[in-house]
């Protein structure tokens, strides 16, 4: 046992340092820089960067925490919250410095496509406190899996947080500094049925993709996808429903740019607050146009409806000595395709 200790901590060495080299060029910030270069939508397979993503020495089993961390490795996914400080709030502010680097598997984010004509059918809904996308098909429902994940994370809806103003809306913010939006993409672990049974179970349940927007001077024309349902839902309790499977797209713009993302265990940033949520942070932004954002500010709220949502972000909560994970690696896209007589049956 004491030697395989030793080989396992020679052999943790050498890959750690392998993996390092070069790192410190890559944690570059692209705030204001040039706008990301389109991308095809869904890679069908690993792309040549892609190889860099995976363990060079193939020990993974070294490298990798869940299920099958190694005894005496640092605590990782599921999160082990007892032995955590309390309280386990969201949002917080990542500082990329105090990080812990971490190398994983890809991560994958699938999505359902279709070749029938009016696409998938989501749902617009205004929740009281912002825009809610949903998919009531359980096969056109995208997921999650791979890198730290050992089950898939079923979708369950997409939301956004703004403020009042264009310089402070997003929940989290990035070595101190915030972004005009942010929007969550919240999934479920699969094994417990329902995103309300996930939230009871609070080491793996719940999982949230997050990504940001900063201004831009031009209208995010992806974005556009989903944002041009808003006035239609503009009312509190206001739903609708449309066979447009590119409302569901627009996330896709974001994944190519991060070639990291951070995560770490946190809570609803919504009442009741529940400690069961691991949030997923591709911090590289896309753009937003001032107008998208005033168009935001235009949905009406549950409280008090005559006044609009001008504001749905959480202040920043405390850290609390919890460990901040910062992973190399790109959130892949891969898509499915769903027998065109499957897709709209609601
Ligand atoms: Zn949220």
């Amino acid at each position: 046992m004491e030697l395989f200790f030793h080989i396992s901590m020679i052999v943790t060495i050498m890959v750690v340092s392998l993996t390092g080299m070069g790192r410190t060029t890559r944690l570059f910030r692209s705030r204001g820089g040039p706008m990301a270069p389109s991308e095809p939508e869904f890679p069908t397979e690993l792309e040549g960067e892609d190889r860099f993503l995976v363990n060079p020495l193939n020990v993974d089993e070294v490298l990798s925490f869940g299920p099958r961390a190694p005894q005496g490795s640092s605590p990782g996914f599921p999160w082990d919250r007892s032995q955590l400080p309390q309280p386990q709030q969201s949002p917080i502010d990542i500082c990329r410095c105090k990080c812990k680097s971490m190398t994983y598997q890809p991560l994958k984010l699938s999505y359902a496509k279709t070749s029938r004509n009016d696409g998938i059918v989501v749902e617009i809904s205004n929740s009281g406190h912002g825009v809610n996308l949903k998919v009531p098909k359980a096969e056109a429902k995208p997921f999650l899996s791979g890198g730290m994940l050992s089950n898939r994370y079923i979708y369950d809806n997409i939301h956004c947080h703004w403020g009042r103003n264009d310089i402070m809306g997003s929940e989290h913010f990035i070595d101190a500094e915030s972004y005009p939006m942010e929007c969550h993409m919240v999934t479920f672990n699969e094994k417990y049925g329902t995103i309300n049974e996930a939230l009871k179970n609070k080491q793996d349940g719940v999982v949230v993709l997050t990504w940001f927007y900063k201004l831009a001077n031009e209208d995010n024309k992806r974005l556009q996808n989903f944002l041009q349902y808003v006035p239609s839902v503009r009312e509190n309790g206001a739903k609708i429903f449309r066979a447009d499977q590119n409302a569901l797209f627009f996330p896709l713009e974001v994944l190519p740019i991060n070639q990291e993302y951070f995560a770490y265990p946190g809570s609803l940033t919504t009442p009741p607050f529940t400690e069961a949520v691991t949030f997923i942070i591709l911090p590289i932004a896309v753009g937003i146009s001032k107008d998208q954002l005033a168009l935001l500010r235009t949905l009406m709220d549950d409280k008090n409806p005559s006044k609009p949502v001008l504001s749905n972000r959480r202040e920043i909560q405390t850290l609390n000595h919890r460990t901040v994970y910062c992973v190399k690696g790109r959130v892949q896209a891969i898509s499915r395709e769903i027998p065109p007589q499957q897709s709209n049956d609601v």
